[in-house]
């Protein structure tokens, strides 16, 4: 007998991770962490429901906090196996792991500080040395190599095309099915990753139902951007860019460095100013050739990323200066929705000029500064003094890493035969049960939708 058990993910985005038992052994595919609303992140605190140790391995689909980020937690709770990911998931692990650490080690002090904290005194999920122990436990593996990972279960991991490194894992139980976890699926014809590969048949399919009730805008082929930038150009003065310092970025850069290829718009200065985003694409760069393949460069030594005048800014002191100074330059910095990091210098100082431009080009969740801007807040504050809002805001909506409706419908249409059961997961109700409907009605198929903490035999 072989059950599965969603302890994440399950009728929500975050969080995701299910444990696979098959004859006494157990494995965890995905170790993320709940984020949003506290009544999800408070889940983070329970107890795992299996003692840590009990469990034979762990599987990584990519390094996003929410399929990566309770692994310290993992750990301190007595784990200390093998934790099996890509080469690229493993890479950006050593990034988020310990930055995840420090806010976590963060909000704690600001909670002791500040009194706020219910008990005390308040403590972090886990502290920065637990997510250096974690990473210890990484076992990097190659995309399509399948592997035996404890007694009788093998994980192949096959692109997933939605960051670097991400996979879907396929896993086979010796005397069980074959179970195919999506992890988070890609997008098809975009810059940068590649496409998610083609699925392989399993008996059992768990898929993404993030965008399950939409399709995402036609691309624009950078249109919006060029428009975003002629605009700038007429005003003088900088274009601001906050943006998550993984994939987002990379994304940014190339479509910047295409442009101007393209004559669409002038070489600018442009500059990177984020530690963790210049790591990232220390990391992109070192591993193009898991990437789209357009990216492949031509000449040795010519970056991928890098436009005619572009540069990376390392030193608190080169950030400052580029702070200061008020000319036309493109400046992209974390965080993506301008809730910390050197990004809040950059808009302190450009926010209330209205020659400047501060442009948002990931989702904005509700209650960050970021959001507040898009919905057209006159003032905003930033490390505690008022700041008001002159500066032209604007969003473009085109950059997704998650496949919309029609291409989860795509990618569920290259099984060869139908899974014999389809679970939905990682969304949030609404667009979960509308992607149910839409795979009913186009390919006739019946979804699941387990609930959190669900245990079922496969
Ligand atoms: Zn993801």
């Amino acid at each position: 007998m072989t059950h599965l058990t969603f302890l994440g993910a399950a009728r929500t985005v975050t969080g995701s991770k299910y444990l696979l038992e098959h004859a006494g052994t157990r494995v965890l595919i995905d170790c993320g962490l709940f984020q949003g609303l506290k009544e999800l992140r408070q889940r983070n605190w329970a107890d795992f429901p299996v003692p840590a140790d009990s469990l034979a391995a762990v599987v990584l689909t990519h390094a996003h906090l929410d399929h990566v980020g309770y692994l310290p937690r993992l750990v301190t709770q007595g784990y200390r196996g093998r934790v099996f990911c890509t080469g690229g998931t493993a890479d950006l692990c050593r990034l988020v792991l310990p930055d995840s650490a420090r806010i976590q080690e963060e909000d704690a002090r600001q909670a002791n500080k500040h009194g706020y904290a219910k008990h005390a005194p308040a403590l972090p999920l886990y502290t920065e040395v637990d997510a250096q122990r974690a990473l210890t436990q990484l076992q990097p593996l190659g995309y399509d190599r399948p592997i035996e990972v404890a007694a009788g279960i093998t994980v192949t991991f096959l692109q997933a095309g939605h960051l670097l490194g991400s996979a879907f894992a396929l896993v086979t139980v010796k005397g069980g099915p074959t179970i195919l976890f999506g992890g988070d699926l890609g997008r098809y014809g975009r810059p940068v990753l590649p496409d998610p590969s083609p699925a392989v048949d399993a008996d059992v399919v768990l898929v993404e139902s993030t965008y399950g009730d939409r399709d995402h805008a036609a691309d624009d082929n950078g249109q919006a951007l060029v428009d975003v930038i002629t605009e700038m150009l007429t005003r003088g003065g900088k274009l601001i860019i906050p943006s998550f310092a993984i994939g987002r970025v990379e994304e940014l850069l190339y479509w910047l460095r295409r442009l101007e290829q393209e004559r669409r718009i002038p070489a600018l200065p442009v500059y990177v100013d984020s530690p963790m985003a210049t790591e990232a694409l220390r990391y992109y760069t070192a591993r193009v050739a898991e990437l789209d393949p357009e990216l492949r460069p031509t000449q040795k030594g010519v970056s991928a990323f890098g436009s005619a005048r572009f540069q990376t800014i390392t030193s608190p002191r080169e950030s400052k200066a580029l702070t200061a100074s008020s000319r036309t330059a493109i400046v992209i910095s974390a965080s993506g929705m301008a809730t910390g990091g050197r990004v809040l210098h950059h808009l302190a100082a450009a926010l209330p000029d209205p020659k400047h431009t501060i442009l948002f080009v990931g989702y904005q969740a509700a209650g960050t500064r970021g959001r507040q801007l898009v919905d057209g807040a006159k003032e905003v504050r930033i490390h505690g003094r008022p700041v008001p809002v002159g500066a032209r805001i604007v969003k473009i909506d085109s950059m997704s890493a998650h496949a919309d409706r029609g291409e989860m419908l795509r990618w569920l249409g290259t099984f060869q035969t139908p899974p014999k059961r389809l679970f939905l997961v990682h969304g949030e109700p609404g667009p979960m049960d509308a992607l149910k409907a839409f795979v009913k009605e186009r390919l006739g198929w019946d979804a699941e939708t387990p609930a959190h903490g669900a245990r079922i035999e496969v």
